[in-house]
């Protein structure tokens, strides 16, 4: 039987729901958050819990909107699509499209600095990809070429020999 944490961990990719850094990145497994928080009647029950690094569980805390005029929802990562929300600008800082989204952003700290940094690295490493896969194509192009050349020189030198050894 697989545990409640190990569901989120799958469910959520190893990833953290809120600010999306893996297992992988911090080299531990995170957290589980309990979406609407236990002391405001949240339930085990994996609906309601989120996988969670353990800067974005702190951060969150019992959050609860029902406490804390002026009562914005915290976005469920799990229910709620995150993009309509919030997207990450080139200088790899989130910007909330929408009240829940800025919210969102501003009580997880999503905007601290080493996960700037991180979507920084990763926007270089998609980059240097790019640029590897282009460089492979056209390495794969230039090699046809030069067999496409290879095979015409071939033919070539077979057809003088034929022409020399019938002058013969
Ligand atoms: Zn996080």
């Amino acid at each position: 039987m697989t545990s409640a944490r190990d569901r989120a961990r799958e469910r959520f990719g190893a990833r953290c729901g809120y600010c999306g850094v893996s297992d992988v990145d911090i080299g531990s497994t995170l957290t589980v958050d309990h979406h609407r928080p236990r002391s405001r009647d949240g339930r085990d029950d994996d609906e309601n819990l989120v996988y969670a690094c353990p800067r974005c569980n702190e951060h969150k805390g019992s959050y609860w909107h029902e406490d804390h005029p002026p009562h914005v929802p915290l976005l469920h990562p799990g229910r709620d699509e995150l993009a309509r929300h919030l997207r990450e600008g080139t200088d790899g800082r989130l910007q909330g499209l929408t009240t829940e989204g800025t919210f969102f952003i501003e009580k997880l700290r999503l905007n601290r600095a080493p996960l700037v940094a991180h979507r920084i690295q990763l926007r270089a490493a998609a980059t240097q990809r790019e640029a590897l896969d282009a460089a492979r194509t056209r390495v794969r192009e230039l090699e046809q070429r030069i067999s496409r050349m290879r095979s015409d020189f071939d033919s070539t030198v077979e057809e003088i020999q034929r022409h020399t050894s019938s002058k013969r």
